[in-house]
């Protein structure tokens, strides 16, 4: 930038100043030349400086533009377009949602860029893999990789290995594809879909003619265990059919991460997680990760139209606000807090005379209630909590198990972002209404 203040102050002043600025400006320019998210988190000011000369690159900040479009990014209130951090334009192209938009030249490189910082973060963390910011959340992912599936491998049918989220099930309708549910079976208190199920379910679509895609889960509430999502990838490579993971919130805990560094050494056309529910930005994003580029590029494809900057651009910011530092501290307070969680239970459980259902998860767990769980979430509620699910035994939605199973219960989640005293909190209001 060509800044002339000579003359307005004494020399050595403006060198001072000068020096000050460049210094500032560095810490912009380092992001764009390393295009990693940073170790440690980078401030405000810095951000919005960056997003501000990037959207300043955006043709309808060109102050001689001759707008003849139907489309000109003609906004009314400076209030819109805060709400999309002037990036009105929005990202990519009708046919393909990462490709540059030529009106918006600063809008396409913080796509990229965003992108770009993604694959670093998730390096970080030790998966080596593709990535893509999406403008939509979980289920819409889900389903432009559904979508990806049929248009590349003509998937007809998803093999579902069965949890209760209506969004996976609505993604399915949504592109409208069948869907074949494989049914959970009980192990202990272990709800679980075994993988010969799942290998039967293929043989016998195949069988049929048709060209099935299996959408495994990896986070998921007790008692429902994670799907076995290396062995279900193995299968998928010996059948040679697509295979989604649905890892909404898989990348705050290493647990997850290395099963999905197991599962991606076999066939994994595509993980999904949520930007909201791992990197700490409002709703309204999805992250899509994958070894195989190709397939990246097909749920490019397939995405229609163009796409509100404003998700995308919240992924960015948390990169660049958290930085991968204080991130993994996150990840660590998470773990602890989840650890505080499981001894507290115990207690509770004893005093009450109920138990802590025996489900490995990393995230969340489960009391046995002898009240009913729906009333003491209720109840919960009330007293101002906000996260914990009552569900009833006969619940054949909610425990994923399509008979009776043995105990009504609460959940309870310690996700990243979770502080002790919410730990502490929770449990003295369980101990109040159970
Ligand atoms: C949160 C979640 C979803 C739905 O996510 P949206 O972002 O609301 O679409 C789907 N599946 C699982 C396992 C989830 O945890």
């Amino acid at each position: 930038m060509e800044l002339n203040i000579t003359g307005l102050i004494p020399k050595h002043m403006e060198n001072r100043g000068k020096l000050t600025l460049k210094e500032n400006l560095k810490i912009i320019e380092n992001i764009l030349k390393q295009r990693k998210v940073p170790e440690n988190g980078i401030d405000e000011e810095h951000i919005k400086l960056l997003l501000r000369l990037l959207s300043f690159m955006d043709t309808d900040k060109d102050p001689n533009v001759v707008q003849i479009g139907e489309r000109e990014a003609r906004v009314y209130t400076k209030l819109q377009r805060e709400g999309v951090f002037d990036f009105c334009h929005g990202v990519g192209r009708s046919g393909n949602l990462i490709d540059p938009q030529p009106k918006a030249p600063g809008a396409s490189v913080m796509y990229k860029l965003t992108n770009k910082l993604l694959e670093s973060f998730l390096k970080v963390l030790g998966l080596k893999v593709r990535a893509i910011a999406t403008p939509v959340a979980t289920g819409m992912s889900l389903a432009l990789c559904l979508s990806a599936s049929r248009k590349k491998y003509n998937s007809n049918v998803v093999i579902y290995p069965y949890a209760a989220h209506k969004s996976p099930i609505k993604a399915t309708s949504f592109i409208g594809m069948r869907m074949r549910l494989v049914e959970t079976v009980l192990d202990g208190d272990v709800v679980k879909v075994d993988v010969s199920d799942i290998e039967d379910a293929i043989r016998k679509e195949i069988r049929n003619n048709n060209n099935p895609v299996v959408l495994s889960t990896l986070t998921f509430f007790p008692p429902r265990k994670s799907d076995d999502i290396e062995e279900i990838a193995k299968i998928c490579q010996e059948y040679d059919i697509p295979h989604i993971i649905n890892g909404a919130y898989a990348i705050q805990n290493f647990y997850y991460i290395e099963r999905l560094k197991k599962a991606l050494k076999y066939r994994v056309d595509a993980v999904v997680s949520s930007s909201d529910k791992n990197l700490f930005t409002p709703i309204g994003g999805g992250i899509i990760y994958t070894k195989d580029e190709s397939f990246l590029k097909e749920i490019s494809l397939n995405y229609p139209g163009r796409a509100s900057a404003n998700p995308i651009v919240n992924i960015l910011i948390s990169l660049l606000a958290i930085g991968t530092k204080n991130y993994i501290d996150l990840m660590k307070q998470q773990k602890e807090c989840k650890k505080l969680l499981d001894e507290l239970l115990d207690d509770l459980a004893k005093k009450k005379n109920e138990r802590v259902l025996n489900v490995e998860n990393p995230i969340s767990s489960c009391i046995t209630t002898k009240k009913d769980p729906l009333d003491v979430a209720g109840k919960l509620y009330n007293l101002r909590v906000t996260g914990p699910r009552g569900v009833r035994r006969t619940d054949k939605f909610g425990t994923c198990y399509l008979k009776e199973y043995p105990y009504d219960y609460i959940v309870v989640n310690s996700a990243i972002g979770v502080r002790k005293e919410d730990i502490y909190k929770v449990v003295e209001k369980l101990d109040k209404v159970l």
